[in-house]
């Protein structure tokens, strides 16, 4: 019997509580945790650095492949480093969600991106979530969830996430048609659009507790 330890693929939607229960299954199992969105949204930003358009996929394309981007730190205190600059504070605006959504459709970005994340995930014991963990960067991981919610449900828990980081965010329906916005993008662009992987579980946390879904996902883990 092997002892390697599981990938625990999780994917769906912005604001359906992947990156708390990404989170909390890592604490509890003594596994990394990886958020590639940050990955995705470390890139956007250094585009919107240089002034390099987000459309411009040659050129953010080569952005990517030639920087340097490591996760580093513990589950509770992650950071985001590019090129040796810690920018996990810059990546975190409802403006750099956008972007990220629209480097993330350019093919050249997610090729660099899911190479890295193969290469950090590859030993096991890992908690990765993203929009294609399930389909693209371990399709072969022991355990796949799709994790979703009304857009209701997590236009409110981003616009409550948002207040609380002190972000002017503007109404609830602000926030629920930039969820939804987002959405459509990563869900009908071309390369690895956001879907359901084959062999994943379907969780609706609209009306569940973070501990009810966890639970859930636990028991997959045997
Ligand atoms: O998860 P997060 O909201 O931080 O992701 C930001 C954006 O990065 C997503 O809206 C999506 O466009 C992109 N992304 C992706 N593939 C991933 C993770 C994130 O395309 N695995």
């Amino acid at each position: 019997m092997s002892d390697r330890k599981p990938i625990i693929a999780i994917d769906g939607p912005a604001g359906a509580g992947k990156s708390t229960i990404a989170k909390t299954l890592a604490r509890q199992l003594g596994y990394l945790f990886i958020n590639t969105g940050a990955m995705y949204r470390a890139v956007a930003w250094k585009a919107l650095q240089l002034g390099v358009s987000l459309e411009d996929a040659d050129q953010v394309g080569k952005l990517a492949e030639d920087s340097l981007i490591e996760l580093t730190g513990t589950v509770d205190a992650m950071r985001l480093l590019i090129d040796g600059q810690d920018i996990t504070e810059d990546i975190a605006t409802p403006a750099i969600s956008q972007a990220a959504s629209v480097v993330s459709a350019i093919s050249a970005v997610r090729r660099a991106l899911v190479a890295r994340q193969q290469q950090m995930g590859k030993a096991g014991g890992v908690v990765m979530e993203g929009r294609d963990i399930g389909t693209q960067v371990f399709p072969d991981a022991e355990i796949k969830i799709y994790l979703d919610a009304s857009s209701q449900a997590r236009a409110e828990r981003r616009h409550t996430d948002d207040l609380a980081k002190g972000f002017n965010t503007g109404s609830l329906l602000t926030t629920q048609s930039e969820i939804e916005e987002r959405d459509t993008r990563d869900k009908s662009r071309a390369d690895s659009p956001l879907v359901q992987a084959e062999g994943a579980v379907y969780i609706d946390s609209s009306a569940m507790t973070i501990n009810e879904v966890v639970e859930k996902i636990l028991s997959l883990v045997s």
